[in-house]
């Protein structure tokens, strides 16, 4: 059997203003955005690429997201079930990046180890002032990836995580960022994280842009050289926060 990745919802923001998810266009829309993680079945563990939000009160409370809902169904130990996943059973987790958004919950994998790329860490730890609610490195709350710290495991660069599935630094968005890539029966699929938060971001505004970054970047030199590396990789892209991807669900 080979590998297959199951997109597992955590939440969502509605009616995010366009010019946010793509940068200097869609001035006049708004988009939605799904909080996401993702589980790759198949191997000989479970590999997770990202592990949820937190729950609605804290986010709301810590982040000020007034407009963030994650409803029961989206608690994570539920999605899980339903997909038929014992948390015991994750060994890896892989860290698109260390946003609160995409690493909230190492605690319910008490088995992992945890892969993330060493800048984004070091970042993450110390982050510049406007980016420092987005990695929770506040008075009131702290990284998740602090409580799991013994068992992180820090990578530089490309590297194969398991048979099949490959770390890809995709910088721009923050200074660690990457994607993974999975090979599965049916070709490859670039787990993109935030790298590209919709399929609007890859499809560009069909004009001059053939890609267009997020708002939310650190560089947007790094970014653009990313979208070259995806364009490289000829794999299948899967946003990290497109509602869409729910709707396929699962991929290989
Ligand atoms: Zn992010």
């Amino acid at each position: 059997m080979g590998l297959k990745i199951t997109a597992l919802p955590s939440g969502f923001v509605r009616g995010v203003a366009g010019s946010g998810v793509t940068l200097q266009r869609n001035h006049d829309r708004t988009f939605d955005l799904q909080m996401m993680f993702f589980a790759i079945t198949g191997g000989d563990h479970v590999v997770l690429v990202d592990s949820g939000t937190s729950d609605e009160a804290f986010v709301r409370e810590q982040h000020g997201y007034k407009s963030f809902q994650r409803p029961e169904e989206e608690e994570p130990t539920r999605v899980l079930a339903e997909a038929g996943i014992d948390p015991a059973d994750v060994g890896t987790v892989i860290y698109t990046h260390l946003h609160w958004d995409h690493c909230s919950n190492p605690e319910l994998f008490p088995n992992a180890r945890f892969i993330v790329q060493a800048e984004e860490l070091a970042f993450a730890m110390d982050p510049v002032p406007i980016f420092k609610k987005a990695f929770q490195r506040t008075e009131t709350a702290q990284p998740p990836i602090v409580s799991v710290l013994g068992r992180v495991d820090t990578i530089r660069g490309r590297k194969e995580i398991a048979p099949g599935i490959t770390a890809i630094p995709l910088p721009g968005h923050t200074p660690g960022s990457q994607g993974v890539l999975v090979e599965t029966d049916a070709g490859g699929f670039l787990l993109a994280g935030d790298c590209i938060d919709r399929y609007e971001n890859w499809e560009g505004d069909g004009a001059t842009q053939a890609h267009l970054p997020s708002a939310s970047f650190i560089n947007l030199i790094d970014y653009y050289e990313s979208f070259a590396v995806i364009e490289r990789l000829g794999a299948e892209v899967i946003p990290g926060h497109d509602p869409r991807v729910l709707e396929r669900r699962v991929f290989g």
